[in-house]
C-alpha cells in the first residue's frame, strides 16, 4: 500500500488541478472536486506567465510554450498625449487561461475531476477528513486540499473570522482584436507591456492569444486592464449591480455590466487615458471588472486540511503572480509530504510557515504597489519595483518558454 495519503481537493482550477497533478505524481491517490457543472472556460483573460505557473506543464513537456504565448520585450510607460515616456529592456511572455486550464485539465484526465461537485460541509477526525457535498454525496480522504478561489468555503470553514477587505479600487478589464487597432496604436502598444497612470488611475496592455491561438503579431488580442477608484458602499454596490438587477461581490462578467456604466467606462476613457489606450477600451465590445480584494489568514494548515492558491491569501495583480503563488503552495506542499514519508499532519506542520511567509509578503507588496498608484501617486516610471514578479519584483521577466 502506499504511504502516501488520499486526497480531496477542492476547486478544480489552476490551482486545484495542479494540486491533483503534483501530489498524484508523488503517489498520492486524489480526486479533483469542481463547483462548476461545466469545464470552466476564459477567466482572467490574460495570463502573465511566471516559472512557477507552469513548472508542472514544462517539467513533463505537456505543453511549447512558445506556441502558445505571447511576448513583449519592453517595459513602456506613457505620457498623457501617448508619447513614450519611459522604456525599458524586460520582456515578459502571457497565455491565456484556457490554454493552462485545458492543458492541466487534460493531463489530469476526466476520471477524477468531478464536475458539479460543490462542497459544503467538512468534519475531521484524527484519521481522516469527510467533505460532503450539495447534492448529498460524502467522501472521506487523509488530507483535503482547499483550492476553492477567493469566495472559498474551505478557509470559511476552518477561520471563518477572515474578511475580505476592499481596496478601494476595481479593475475593469477587456480585449480587441489587434487588427481593429488603427496601425498607430497597434505601433505604439506593440511588443510592449504598456502602462500609463495618473493620479487615481492606472492602465495597462498587453498581447496576448487570440481565441484561436494565433500569437503572431498583428493577429493576436490587446488585453487592457485599467484600475479605476470606487468608494465602498453604495457607489460600488451599485457598480455590482448587473443587468438583471443581482449584486455581485467580487466581479461582473462580460455582458453583465450595466449601460451607464459602461457609457461612464467610455467617456472617462477618452477624457483620462492617452490615445492609444484610450483606444483600446473603446474598441472592448464588453468590458468587465473585477473587485480588488485582499485576503490574509494568519493559518493554512488545520489538522488534515489545509487551503492554497486564493484560498489563502487573495492578492491584487500588480505583481502577476498569485497564481505562481499558488503553484508554489502545491510543490511546496508535496516536498513537504515527501519529507515526512506521507504524515499529514506532520508534512502541514512542515509546510505552512513558508507558504504564510510566500502569501504575506506577496500581498503586502501588491498591496502597497495598488496603493501607490491608485491614492498616493507615487509610481516612477522605469522603477524596477513595479516589475511582476512572485518574490521580488522581475523575478518572471526573461524567463525561458522553450
Ligand atoms: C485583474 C486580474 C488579473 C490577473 N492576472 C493574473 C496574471 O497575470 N497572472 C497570475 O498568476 N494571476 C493573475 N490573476 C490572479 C489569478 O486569476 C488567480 O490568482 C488564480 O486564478 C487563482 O487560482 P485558484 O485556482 O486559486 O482559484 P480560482 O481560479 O478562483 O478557482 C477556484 C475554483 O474553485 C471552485 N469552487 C469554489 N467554491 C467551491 C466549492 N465550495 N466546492 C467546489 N469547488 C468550488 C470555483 O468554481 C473555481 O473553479 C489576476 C487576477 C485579476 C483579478
Amino acid at each position: 500500500m502506499s504511504p502516501m495519503p488520499k486526497v480531496a481537493v477542492v476547486g478544480g482550477s489552476m490551482i486545484g488541478l495542479t494540486a491533483g497533478l503534483v501530489l498524484r505524481d508523488l503517489g498520492c491517490e486524489v480526486d479533483v472536486y469542481e463547483r462548476s457543472r461545466v469545464p470552466l472556460e476564459g477567466r482572467g483573460v490574460g495570463i502573465v506567465l511566471h516559472p512557477q505557473t507552469v513548472r508542472y506543464l514544462l517539467d513533463n513537456r505537456l505543453l511549447d510554450l512558445s506556441a502558445v504565448s505571447t511576448s513583449a520585450a519592453y517595459h513602456r510607460y506613457l505620457a498623457d498625449d501617448g508619447s513614450v515616456l519611459s522604456e525599458d529592456g524586460r520582456r515578459h511572455h502571457f497565455t491565456g487561461y484556457n490554454t493552462l486550464y485545458g492543458t492541466l485539465l487534460r493531463a489530469f484526465g476526466r476520471e477524477r475531476y468531478h464536475l458539479a461537485s460543490e462542497a459544503t460541509g467538512i468534519t475531521q477526525s484524527e484519521d481522516g477528513v469527510e467533505i460532503e457535498f450539495a447534492a448529498g454525496e460524502r467522501v472521506t480522504a487523509d488530507l483535503l486540499v482547499g483550492a476553492d478561489g477567493v469566495s472559498s468555503f474551505v478557509r470559511r470553514a476552518m477561520v471563518p473570522d477572515v474578511q475580505p477587505r476592499y481596496g478601494g479600487y476595481v479593475a475593469w478589464r477587456g480585449v480587441v482584436d489587434e487588427k481593429d487597432l488603427t496601425p498607430e496604436t497597434f505601433a505604439a502598444l506593440d511588443d510592449s507591456l504598456t502602462y500609463y497612470f495618473r493620479p487615481g488611475t492606472h492602465a495597462l496592455t498587453y498581447p496576448i492569444p487570440n481565441y484561436d491561438g494565433a500569437v503572431e503579431p498583428g493577429r493576436r488580442l490587446m488585453n487592457l486592464v485599467w484600475y479605476r477608484n470606487v468608494p465602498e458602499g453604495q457607489p460600488l454596490a451599485d457598480l455590482l449591480t448587473d443587468r438583471s438587477g443581482r449584486q455581485r461581490d467580487v466581479s461582473l462578467p462580460p455582458g453583465a455590466v450595466r449601460d451607464e456604466y459602461l457609457t461612464d467606462f467610455r467617456d472617462t476613457a477618452v477624457a483620462q487615458l492617452p490615445p492609444p489606450i484610450a483606444e483600446v477600451a473603446l474598441k472592448t465590445a464588453e468590458p468587465f471588472l473585477q473587485v480588488m480584494i485582499d485576503v490574509e489568514v494568519s493559518r493554512m494548515a488545520f489538522g488534515r486540511a489545509c487551503i492554497v492558491g486564493d484560498a489563502a491569501f487573495s492578492v491584487r495583480p500588480h505583481a502577476a503572480a498569485a497564481t505562481a503563488k499558488g503553484a508554489d503552495d502545491v510543490w511546496a506542499l508535496s516536498d513537504a509530504l515527501r519529507r515526512s514519508g506521507g504524515d499529514v499532519p506532520e508534512a502541514l506542520r512542515l509546510w505552512e510557515p513558508a507558504q504564510l511567509e510566500l502569501g504575506r509578503a506577496l500581498l503586502a507588496r501588491t498591496r502597497d504597489l495598488g496603493e501607490g498608484a491608485q491614492f498616493r501617486g507615487d509610481w516612477v516610471p522605469g522603477d524596477i519595483g513595479l516589475t511582476f514578479g512572485l518574490r521580488e519584483p522581475g523575478d518572471s521577466a526573461d524567463m525561458r518558454v522553450t
